[in-house]
Formats: structure tokens, C-alpha cells, sequence
């Protein structure tokens, strides 16, 4: 069978790491298609260099893609076949190409997935926390108080979580975690997965942020953050009562703040606000 059809986008993953993740079919397709889209074509070449391939590559990344995904669109309708890779593992998860895929399949051509690495799914497969549902929250805001609004929202949530972060945040962000879920909440950090210097690093949240803190080779290379979801209701309802609560407060009487985000979320009022009234 022809590895590729003509007039299809293949949405190709590539490794996260270890070029030999890359699976026999994706070398397959990368060698037939008429062009491949890459989010950098320098750090394509070398991968195709690696393996032998050459192809001609064309620059598709967050600041041009709607731009040029029309012409793209036109030469499949010529009949071209077209790989889309983004710099490392599974296109459109945290990377560019969203707007592609959208474009070719309103045309009503083919968008063909060639599955393959992802690292948020790489460190769930090893992380030992419950993995029947969960969500993916890709990377968190760059600002700290986005950042700490965005992890207040997701603090009751029940499914486990899972989270992106450079080494330029990790800390920072840790800290943010254990503020934001408490200390005791389990997770795993999974740090440079298929790599010379992979870690997966299981404990509860303070626990990690401490080893984080400690050990400055703990803090180089990519993460993927596991969280477990929260895991008691009455937890859940005292957090979403203290996020409102905070809201509240700052417009309204304390007491009627407290009586208001209790009524919302199911939190006893007196968990909220100890300031009398009852
Ligand atoms: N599309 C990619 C995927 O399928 O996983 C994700 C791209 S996103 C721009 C890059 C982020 O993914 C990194 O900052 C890190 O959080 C995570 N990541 C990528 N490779 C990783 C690895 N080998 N180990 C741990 N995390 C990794």
C-alpha cells in the first residue's frame, strides 16, 4: 500500500526526544510527501538529516499560519500531499497547526493522523496516578498572577490534571501549585522523558517543590506536572467557598460575602469567614 494519498494533510508526530521513537509509518510518509510543514524548519532538517530523509520544508508556525493556510489548502486541492510536524511530539497539542487542520478539512479534504509521541501522555502512562480521566491543561499563564488565578479555578477539580512548563518557571510555578492545592496533594513531576536525563519524580506537592528547590539539575530541561484531582467533595466545596469568598470580600460585608459564597458552593459559612454572626 502507497504511504500517502494524494490531496491529504498527514498531521505527523515526531519524538520528544529519542529519534527512535519516531515510528516506521511517520518515516514513511515524512519520505513521500510533496512538502512538509514544520514549526521550525532548522530543527526539521536535522531530524530529516538523521534519518536520511530530505524534503522540501515550509515554515508553518503561530505568526504566519493563518496566513498561509489557504495556499496550502490550494495545493492539495492540486493534488499534493502535505505532512504538518511540529518541533517535537503530537502537532496542535501545546503547538501550531490548529488552524491548518480547521482550513483543510472546511475545504472537505483529508487530514490523516500518523500518531506517535506526546509528552503529557508519556508521563501519564508512568505516572501511577489515576488515568481513567483526566484533563490536559497544556502550560499555565507566564504571568504569576494569571498563573495563580488560573490554578485557583482548577483547584476542585476531581480529574487528575496534567500541566506543561519550561525550566524557566518550574519553580515558581511549584510553589504556585502547593499555595494553590495545598502541600499534601499528590503528583508527579516527569522531567526530560526518552532523554539521557529523564526523571519521573513522585510526591506530594511540597514534596517536589523542595526537591525542585534543592537541586539545580532539577530544575534544567522540559516538564510535564501530574496532579491528582481533588479528591474529596468536601475539600472540593471549601476551596471553590474560599475562592469565592475572596472575590466577595473585596465588594461586599464580610459576613454577607461568607454567607453568599457558602450558599454557592456548598462550604460551610463558618469554614469561610470566623468573624461572628454565625
Ligand atoms: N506537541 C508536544 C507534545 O506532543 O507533547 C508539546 C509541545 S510544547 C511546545 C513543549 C512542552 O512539552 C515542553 O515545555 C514540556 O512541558 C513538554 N515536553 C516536551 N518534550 C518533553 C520531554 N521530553 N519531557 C518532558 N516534557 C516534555
Amino acid at each position: 500500500m502507497a504511504a500517502t494519498k494524494a490531496g491529504t494533510l498527514y498531521v505527523v508526530a515526531t519524538p520528544i526526544g529519542n529519534l527512535g521513537d519516531l515510528t516506521a509509518r511517520a518515516r514513511d510518509v515524512l519520505a513521500a510527501v510533496d512538502a512538509i510543514c514544520a514549526e521550525d524548519t532548522r530543527h526539521t532538517r536535522q531530524m530529516l538529516n538523521a534519518l536520511g530523509l530530505e524534503r522540501p520544508l515550509l515554515a508553518l508556525h503561530d505568526h504566519n499560519e493563518a496566513e498561509i493556510a489557504w495556499k496550502l489548502v490550494e495545493r492539495l486541492k492540486a493534488g499534493e500531499c502535505l505532512a504538518l510536524v511540529s518541533d517535537a511530539g503530537t502537532p496542535l497539542v501545546s503547538d501550531p497547526g490548529y488552524r491548518l487542520v480547521r482550513e483543510v478539512r472546511a475545504a472537505g479534504l483529508a487530514v490523516s493522523p500518523i500518531p506517535g509521541a506526546c509528552a503529557a501522555i508519556a508521563a501519564l502512562s508512568v505516572a501511577g496516578i489515576p488515568s481513567d480521566r483526566f484533563c490536559f491543561e497544556g502550560f499555565l499563564p507566564a504571568k504569576g498572577s494569571g498563573r495563580r488565578e488560573r490554578l485557583a479555578e482548577l483547584a476542585k477539580e476531581t480529574r487528575t490534571l496534567v500541566f506543561y512548563e519550561s525550566s524557566h518557571r518550574i519553580e515558581e510555578a511549584l510553589a504556585d501549585f502547593v499555595a494553590a492545592f495545598g502541600g499534601e496533594r499528590e503528583a508527579v513531576l516527569a522531567r526530560e522523558l526518552t532523554k539521557l536525563f529523564e526523571t519521573v519524580l513522585g510526591d506530594t506537592l511540597s514534596g517536589i517543590a523542595a526537591k525542585v528547590a534543592a537541586d539545580e539539575n532539577q530544575r534544567k530541561g522540559e516538564f510535564v506536572i501530574v496532579v491528582r484531582g481533588c479528591e474529596d467533595d468536601t475539600a472540593a466545596r471549601l476551596i471553590e467557598g474560599q475562592r469565592l469568598y475572596a472575590k466577595l470580600a473585596e465588594h461586599l460585608k464580610p459576613s454577607v460575602a461568607a454567607k453568599l459564597a457558602a450558599d454557592i458552593s456548598g462550604a460551610p459559612r463558618k469554614a469561610l469567614y470566623g468573624g461572628g454572626e454565625g
